[in-house]
């Protein structure tokens, strides 16, 4: 009997309202397990990167332009994307902006799925009114001064009757309209014809929750004209009452210390997760340009020996989390476990080497981790009685500089320096070299000096931008930066530090 392939559940997922951090934890593991996603126009494309396995289709099904005819069409190409995907097996994810059942037809795809019998879930998202009530501080109910909050577009091509401006201009409470950008002037204007106080507050926030957020603040009477100049442009919402003067006391958002800064992390992939969420809860908008990349080595001979052999071995040293990733991808791909290592001791350079190392191979744990992320500091940490007479295995890049097996060596240890990975240069973003070039970063983070080299060789005939500072970690690599003709304005002592060490650099230029 041949088997029929069921329909699996499609998930009507809610992205949450910009920032990638506000997606649920139920949406990240759908999105995990899913083998087609369906995504609109507003979803952070790091959404698809992160949580999204390399082998699922993503599609792109967003609307370019509201309202009309070919926006029925193109809903009813989703419609038909989900079922046929859902019929063949594959689980469906239609991830939405926001929460999908508020102005998202998410209604109208849970209707459609039940009609044909599909099982589906849905899953709540943070919708963009509550972003942006915690982002630019307008708490929409509060004590003594709103009692009600009321959701409401004004945008005429969302079907169904038009909005009750009667009843709504009764209202006391906080309303928070969606898609108002374009129709702020009829908005306002018809609200105070049917009732409410022209001088009511009212905030127009842009891009709510993300880097880029930006609020603009009036009364119903002269609102139009100050986003007008402003230049609001969706997607934006428009929030109408009292509450909105809370704001100036409650907007931490905008105070924190790299807001609205551009930020240009040249990290590799490995290490640059832990710098660039420290960067993003301080405000700043973070671009990722890796100038160094990983691959395997060409054969891993010579890695496997020296695994098999680790127990015989005083100290394992790993130096960088792209180096942690790979010892536990090889040890899994062999079949072994942290007893591969026996009684050898393990020495984890970093705290993101050694967070790494806990993280992807079960109950290992490493002995040592220097506080000061180069050989002067592993030797120092290790002290020259433990380094006299023992036997060192230091699993490395290919092109790693020589001088902690020369310092080891020169202390009275053997030391066998083996190769796990290679260092490539990748393939640079151009458009975001050209930024750079263009000045359009406020600060650059060189974190070594083959980073820095690198860079430099993007940037051809271009000079450094003027305007950004550049920061560095270490004095290896700023001594790195500086042989390139480039001034360090900041060097950060270790990686905890960098957010920090860039907050300073564009506090103090
Ligand atoms: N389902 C979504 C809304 C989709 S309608 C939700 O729950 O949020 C699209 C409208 O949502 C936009 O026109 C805008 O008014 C609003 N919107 C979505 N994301 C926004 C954001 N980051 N900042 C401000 N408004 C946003």
């Amino acid at each position: 009997m041949t088997r029929r392939a069921v329909p699996g559940p499609v998930a009507l997922v809610g992205a949450g309202p910009g920032d990638p951090g506000l997606l649920t934890e139920r949406g990240a593991r759908l999105l995990r397990h899913a083998d087609v996603v369906l995504y609109d126009r507003l979803i952070d494309p790091r959404l698809l990167t992160r949580c999204v396995k390399t082998s699922a289709r993503t599609i792109y099904v967003g609307k370019e332009k509201p309202g009309g005819a070919s926006r029925d069409r193109e809903q009813r190409r989703i419609l038909d994307l989900m079922a046929r995907h859902a019929r063949a097996g594959r689980r469906v994810v239609r991830l939405k902006g926001g929460d999908p059942y508020i102005f998202g037809r998410g209604g109208e795809e849970a209707l459609h799925l039940s009609s044909l019998g599909i099982p589906f879930e849905v899953v709540p998202g943070v919708t963009a009114a509550l972003g942006a009530a915690a982002t630019a501080g307008i708490p929409f109910t509060h004590r003594g001064v709103a009692r009600e909050v009321t959701f409401a577009t004004a945008h005429a091509a969302t079907g169904g009757a038009a909005p009750s401006w009667k009843a709504l201009g009764q209202l006391r409470g906080t309303i928070v309209f969606y898609m108002g950008t374009y129709s702020l002037p009829r908005v306002a204007k018809t609200l105070i014809a049917s009732g409410r106080r022209p001088g009511t507050p009212v905030a127009v926030v842009e891009r709510a929750t993300t880097p880029r957020q930006r609020t603009v603040t009036g009364t119903l009477a002269d609102i139009a004209g100050v986003a007008s100049r402003a230049g609001v442009r969706p997607p934006s919402l428009v929030i109408v009452g009292d509450a909105v003067a809370l704001r100036p006391p409650l907007d931490w958002f905008s105070a924190r210390p790299l807001f609205g800064r551009n930020v240009l992390v040249c990290r590799p992939r490995d290490s640059a997760a832990a710098t660039i969420d420290q960067l993003e809860v301080a405000g700043a908008a973070v671009t990722s340009l890796p100038c160094l990349d990983f691959r395997p080595p060409a054969s891993w001979r010579a890695v496997d020996r020296a695994l098999r052999r680790a127990t015989s071995r005083d100290w394992v040293v790993i130096t960088s989390p792209a180096g942690a990733r790979f010892l536990a991808e090889r040890l899994d791909a062999l079949g072994l476990d942290a007893r591969a290592l026996g009684t050898a001791r393990l020495a984890a350079v970093g705290a993101a080497t050694a967070d790494v190392l806990r993280s992807s191979i079960p109950s290992i744990r490493p002995d040592l981790v220097p506080a000061s992320e180069n050989a002067a500091g592993l030797v120092a940490a290790l002290g020259p009685r433990r380094i006299r007479g023992r036997s060192f295995l230091l699993l490395r890049a290919d092109r790693a500089r020589t001088e902690l097996p020369d310092r080891l060596r020169a202390l009275g240890a053997t030391v066998a320096d083996v190769p796990l990975y290679r260092s490539i240069v990748p393939r640079p973003d151009r458009g975001v070299v050209a930024d750079f070039a263009a000045g359009a970063f406020d600060a650059v983070l060189l974190t070594s000096g083959e980073s820095a080299r690198t860079l430099r060789r993007w940037l051809g005939r271009s000079p450094f931008p003027e305007r950004t500072r550049l920061v560095t970690i270490g004095p290896v690599t700023s001594e790195a930066v500086r042989a390139l003709g480039w001034r360090v304005d900041r060097e950060s002592p270790a990686p905890p530090e960098l957010a920090a060490t860039v907050i300073e650099a564009l506090a103090h230029p």
